[in-house]
């Protein structure tokens, strides 16, 4: 009886303890963007979907703006924040300490990717009054380059490295934020504006649709090069129409918005992040237009460098989308 009864005792508290264990607390943050971008959106409904499951979970969601790629992987690495989104490029540079802004102690070799997101075109706009029908005519005009730790910034810089230009061809580089850069545009503050983002987004409306305004082909052998010599570009095609101003096809290249993690995050933390999305899908899909031609077997296999964190990969090989 004696025995019987203290294994029931067993029985019940290491119940009662998993119990516990699965509704601990566990809160995880998102690095987006501004406001006005994708990456905000796609943090925001990464966060819906895994809150949906937070009495099973225990895990806690929270998606808030940010400067964007540069400043996302930062906080990653530092500890401030657990997954964020950011660019190809930035992603490749990161892991492998391959430019000015991940260089010696800045590289980050426990980055880790979770998945692949939406195509970003590097994209420029113009005032029609401005006549910047190509990026060559962007030269000593105000041009907005982007904020501080944005990936378009970073994106930029590479152009205008490749180019042989830098910002003092232009009569003033402003580094604006995405929700203040339309506004500015709409001013006359600035001739132009540039933002590595998907579309279509609010931004871009917002800045077509205040003022007369063109998108403006970034393409030639510069460009080529480019592509041709880095894995995490590829060439873009904004389709005509889409903005009003603009009715042909607008060529640029682009990189692809990606989701990534540290290494130190726990398997379990990323498998259920992982899973909230794919097992949603479709929802997914419906939270932004510019998610609309996505597809799981893309995502897991495209625009990632850095190797996949172990809870992602566990669910992918699950699926069988991996091998
Ligand atoms: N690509 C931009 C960046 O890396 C953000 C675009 C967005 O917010 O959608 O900063």
């Amino acid at each position: 009886m004696k025995t019987f009864g203290s294994l029931l005792l067993g029985a019940a508290f290491a119940v009662t303890a998993t119990a516990v264990a699965a509704q601990e607390e566990r809160f995880i943050t998102i690095g987006t963007g501004g406001q006005t971008g994708v990456y905000y959106v796609v943090g925001q409904s990464i966060c819906r979907l895994v809150n949906r499951d937070t009495a099973t979970t225990g895990i806690k969601c929270t998606a808030p703006s940010t400067g964007g790629s540069v400043a996302n992987v930062n906080a990653i690495k530092s500890g401030d924040m657990t997954m964020g989104v950011a660019q190809s490029d930035i992603q490749f540079h990161a892991y492998n300490g391959s430019s000015d802004e991940f260089a010696g102690d800045k590289k980050f070799d426990n980055l880790r990717a979770v998945f692949s997101v939406h195509p970003e075109p590097f994209t420029v706009v113009a005032r029609k009054d401005a006549s910047i029908a190509g990026f060559d005519d962007l030269k000593g005009k105000r041009v907005n380059v982007g904020n501080p730790g944005s990936g378009q910034l970073a994106t930029m810089e590479v152009v205008l490295d490749a180019k042989g230009w830098s910002m003092d061809d232009f009569s003033l580089a402003s580094q604006l934020k995405p929700a203040e850069q339309s506004a500015a545009l709409g001013d006359n503050k600035v001739d132009a504006i540039v933002y590595t983002v998907g579309h279509p987004n609010g931004s871009i409306q917002e800045a077509t649709s205040t003022v007369e305004a063109n998108l403006v082909p970034v393409e030639g052998p510069e460009i080529d090069a480019l592509v041709e010599a880095n894995p995490y570009y590829a060439k873009a095609v904004i389709p005509g129409g889409m903005y009003a101003g603009t009715d042909a096809d607008t060529n640029t290249f682009g990189v692809k918005a990606t989701f990534v993690t540290s290494a130190d995050v726990p398997e379990d933390m990323v498998y259920e992040v992982v899973k909230a999305v794919f097992d949603n899908f479709d929802r997914f899909k419906g939270l932004h237009p510019a998610f609309a031609n996505l597809t799981p077997e893309e995502m897991v296999t495209q625009g990632n460098s850095a190797p996949l964190h172990p809870g992602a990969e566990k669910y992918y090989k699950e699926q069988g989308w991996i091998e």
